[in-house]
């Protein structure tokens, strides 16, 4: 926390950075280098106005929160039953959790993929064991490491002696004990199943002092609002759409808007700086000659043959069409901007009338490449 304070108070005394906090975007219009966006902020008299500014790029950092699905655990929070975010506060706080002998983590239940999402789970067991020395139990069905440093966290667990217990179809059942009230949590070890010596169907209960449960991790409030102003494409889940969530995984379909840390899907902290990284040099390459380049091989419209059916304003993926009014009064025409377009040739291979084309290519080469 000190270190956030340290550097919420390096950005706002920063004389090159304006901040606005409790402002929102209500619209925004043109392209990379040269965005027009009008903003809602808090004036100085605490009345809200509206303000107009030129903006080179974006980059959107909203984030992500957590949400506890109770349905899906089919228990209330309570003084025993915490999820993980809560156990962070607790730990952060230096809460006294002397008390408690016997700490069970339950991990998914709420997702279907199953993995150990983020290292939120490994770095709060680890930091109960280090500092109580008590027992703590992971339920879960698979430990899938599929981050960096997810490993080497799962390795020091094993070694402080943190249990990892896998269950497979039967979800685990959280019970109350009716005159301890103690929380136990019955599953199935399938392992014991197999080889049934000494345990009834390979039932395993673990009463536990406190349990500790995953959160869903969903979209920010207002991502939905804001993407759909910005023309933002959202995954199934609702985070924006990275555009290989490998090798570009701060591009969005728009050039010149990025995304930084959870808004993107769950991230870690390392992972969050190293897209601040590739957001500061990307933005910078950008902007600075202070002048945009782009290929002549941008899509062009003939707008003699064109029907205005608007099928390319509606397929093109980088939002790189517009309407535009024409010279003559009441005219539309449909536009590409050259700085948008990224030459991907979709528009060419949908437009019904053969009123688009890209620069040194025949129609039907596009379209058979895009087709392959
Ligand atoms: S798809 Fe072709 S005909 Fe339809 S609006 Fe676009 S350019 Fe015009
Ligand atoms: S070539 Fe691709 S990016 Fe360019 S206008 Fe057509 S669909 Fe949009």
């Amino acid at each position: 926390m000190d270190l956030i304070d340290k550097n919420i108070k390096k950005v706002n005394s920063n004389p090159l950075l304006r901040v606005f906090t409790q402002s929102e975007l209500i619209s925004l219009e043109g392209e990379p280098g040269n965005f027009k966006a009008v903003i809602k902020v808090k004036a100085k008299n605490k009345k809200m106005i509206r303000k107009n500014f030129n903006i080179g790029a974006i980059v959107l950092a909203t984030g992500c929160q957590n949400f506890f699905p109770e349905e899906k655990y089919r228990i209330e929070l309570s003084s025993q039953v915490i999820t993980i975010s809560k156990l962070e506060k607790l730990l952060n706080c230096k809460e006294d959790l002397k008390s408690i002998n016997t700490v069970c983590f339950i991990n998914g239940i709420v997702n279907d993929d199953q993995r150990l999402k983020g290292d939120k789970l490994l770095l709060q067991a680890l930091g109960l064991i280090n500092k109580y020395q008590i027992q703590v139990y992971i339920l879960c069905k698979n430990v899938y490491v599929a981050e960096n440093g997810l490993e080497e966290l799962y390795q020091q667990a094993r070694e402080k002696g943190i249990v990892f217990l896998k269950y497979e179809d039967k979800k685990p059942e959280i019970l109350l004990g009716k005159e301890d009230k103690k929380i136990k949590v019955l599953f199935i070890d399938e392992l014991l199943v197999k080889d049934n010596v000494h345990y009834k169907e390979g039932e395993i209960i673990i009463p536990c002092d406190l349990l500790v449960l995953e959160e869903e991790i969903i979209p920010a409030s207002g991502a939905d609002k804001l993407s759909e102003m910005l023309q933002i494409n959202c995954d199934d889940e609702g985070f924006y759409q990275q555009r290989n969530i490998s090798l570009q995984p701060i591009f969005t379909n728009r050039k010149g808007i990025y995304t930084v840390g959870s808004c993107g899907g769950l991230k870690n902290i390392n992972r969050t700086l190293d897209d601040c990284a590739m957001v500061s040099l990307e933005v910078y390459d950008l902007l600075k000659e202070k002048v945009i380049k782009y290929n002549l091989d941008r899509a062009v419209v003939d707008n003699d043959k064109c029907t205005l059916c608007l099928t390319c304003l509606r397929t093109c993926p980088h939002k790189a069409i517009q309407l535009e009014n024409d010279a003559e009064p009441n005219q539309i025409k449909i536009a590409v901007n050259p700085l948008a377009c990224e030459s991907c040739g979709i528009c060419v291979s949908c437009c019904p009338a053969s009123a688009i084309s890209l620069p040194g290519y025949e129609n039907e080469q596009v379209t058979s490449e895009i087709a392959d």
